[in-house]
Parts: structure tokens; C-alpha cells; sequence
């Protein structure tokens, strides 16, 4: 794959070495999970669709004046990145109803909710990532203050700017997961945008038949998961003549 060398592999991505100091190589696997690892699958293609899903939407909010890890896309499956200190904590948004939300507290999935939430959840796969207050990430040094301040305010910046871009390609934003880290430069530190925003973190379903295009598709058993992240590739208007080269079909196997 690459003779770089490696330094963390995630369910779903790859972290190389970048070619000069400060730098990452972000490798898109095909790999799926769900459930807390419980549910594992391939979903072919999907590396390819993400790397590019993402380095669009990316490069669409850093014009907009959100900060992102984001540098460029290098290949089919890998994008340069800054290196960042991640915060431990996944900032969820949500517009609408909808998996854990919609069980823990009996909402209808689908229900809009009065106005956008916030959510923070801890990082860790033994404790299947426990929902958190602000009081706990500062209690035990996670984060501070200013810093959550900071993450609520991009996530809903982020939040609005991509509900609008969803919405005029006819899909609902109903939620989305955000990670953040600490990049430091001249002595100074900024909190930027990390990870990828992809069908993998978010929940995009059709605005007219609410037909789901994310990874609850791979979740719940749908079928037509690559299909679903094509489209939504489509209709950004970022999916090559006759689809990626190595872009084999889609099909999950688990
Ligand atoms: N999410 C994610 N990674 C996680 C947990 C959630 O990307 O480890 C995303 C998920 O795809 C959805 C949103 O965050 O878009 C809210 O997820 P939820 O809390 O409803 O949990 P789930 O139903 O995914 O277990």
C-alpha cells in the first residue's frame, strides 16, 4: 500500500507519516463498522467516495472561514492533513430526530427538532464513546472552557452552512458527528476541524421520499450502501464521468 510509515489505523482510515514535519497522510479504507465494531463489513469504494466527499466539503467550509485540518487531496484514497493534538471528545449536531437521540428519550425518527443541539460524547471504544457534559470534559482535562466554547460555535457554523448546501441538492442534513484538535503555529494554538465529513458521520436522507443515503444504510441492513454514497457524490456535482476508476460495483460484505 504505501512504504510511509504508519502511525494509527482507525476503523475506517489509515494515518501515515506526511512528507514534511506537521504534516499526516489520511488513507480512506473501504472498511465499515458499526455498533461499536460489532457490525464489520466492506463496503466497496466507499475510501474513494469519503476522500472525495470530503475534501469537497472540507475545502467548501475553510472558504467560508472554518478552519479545517484539510491541506489536499494527493490521490484516489489519501489526502495531506496538518497534524493536530485531537481532542478526545465527538461534538454531534443534530436538526432532526434520529438513532441514539430518538431511543434514549422515545422521539419519533424524523421529528424536527424546536432548534439545532449540541452534543458532546468521550472518545473511547471500551466505554462505547458515554454521552458527556461540558462539566465532565473540564472536570477531567479534556478540554477547557474556551475550547468547548470554540467547538460548539464551529459545529454550528458548520451545521448551518452545510444544511443549506444539502438542501439545495435536495437532502436533509438530520445529524452529523464532528472531531476537533489543537494545531499550534508561531506559539499560537487554534482549534481546527479533523477527521472527514462523509455518509460515514452523517445522516443524509432525501428530502422528498426520506430515503436514507448515509451509513445507516450499512447499519440497518438496506442494502445499496455504495450506491447511496454515490449519489450523494452526484449530486454534489463531484463524481468523475463513469464514476471512480477503481470503483469496482457496489456491495457490502460482511
Ligand atoms: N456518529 C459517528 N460516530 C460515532 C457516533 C455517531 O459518526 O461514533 C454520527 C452518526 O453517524 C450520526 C450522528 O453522529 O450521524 C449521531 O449519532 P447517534 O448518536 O444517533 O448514534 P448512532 O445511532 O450512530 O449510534
Amino acid at each position: 500500500m504505501s512504504r510511509r510509515r504508519q502511525i494509527y489505523e482507525g476503523k475506517a482510515k489509515i494515518l501515515f507519516e506526511g512528507p514534511e514535519p506537521g504534516t499526516l497522510v489520511q488513507y480512506f479504507k473501504d472498511d465499515a463498522t458499526a455498533f461499536n465494531n460489532k457490525k464489520k463489513g466492506t463496503i466497496v469504494g466507499k475510501g474513494v467516495l469519503n476522500n472525495r466527499i470530503s475534501e469537497y466539503l472540507m475545502m467548501r467550509l475553510n472558504e467560508m472561514g472554518v478552519p479545517t485540518h484539510f491541506v489536499r487531496r494527493l490521490n484516489m484514497r489519501e489526502q495531506l492533513i496538518k497534524e493536530l493534538e485531537i481532542i478526545p471528545i465527538e461534538v454531534v449536531v443534530r436538526n432532526v430526530a434520529a438513532g441514539s437521540l430518538a431511543q434514549r428519550l422515545g422521539l419519533k425518527e424524523g421529528t424536527n427538532l424546536p432548534r439545532s443541539i449540541v452534543e458532546f460524547y468521550y472518545k473511547s471504544d471500551e466505554l462505547n464513546d458515554p454521552m458527556v457534559s461540558e462539566e465532565h470534559i473540564t472536570c477531567f482535562g479534556w478540554a477547557t472552557p474556551q475550547e468547548i466554547d470554540e467547538m460548539m460555535a464551529l459545529g454550528l457554523r458548520v451545521n448551518d452552512f452545510l444544511s443549506g448546501l444539502f438542501l439545495g441538492i435536495g437532502i436533509r442534513l438530520v445529524d452529523f458527528k464532528l472531531e476537533f484538535g489543537r494545531h499550534w503555529q508561531n506559539e499560537e494554538m487554534r482549534i481546527l476541524l479533523a477527521d472527514e465529513i462523509s455518509p460515514d458521520n452523517c445522516r443524509l436522507w432525501d428530502l422528498q421520499t426520506n430515503e436514507k443515503m448515509d451509513k445507516d444504510r450499512f447499519r440497518r441492513d438496506l442494502g445499496n450502501v455504495a450506491e447511496a454514497y454515490q449519489e450523494v457524490a452526484r449530486r454534489l456535482g463531484i463524481l468523475p464521468e463513469g464514476g471512480p476508476r477503481d470503483l469496482k460495483g457496489p456491495a457490502v460484505m460482511q
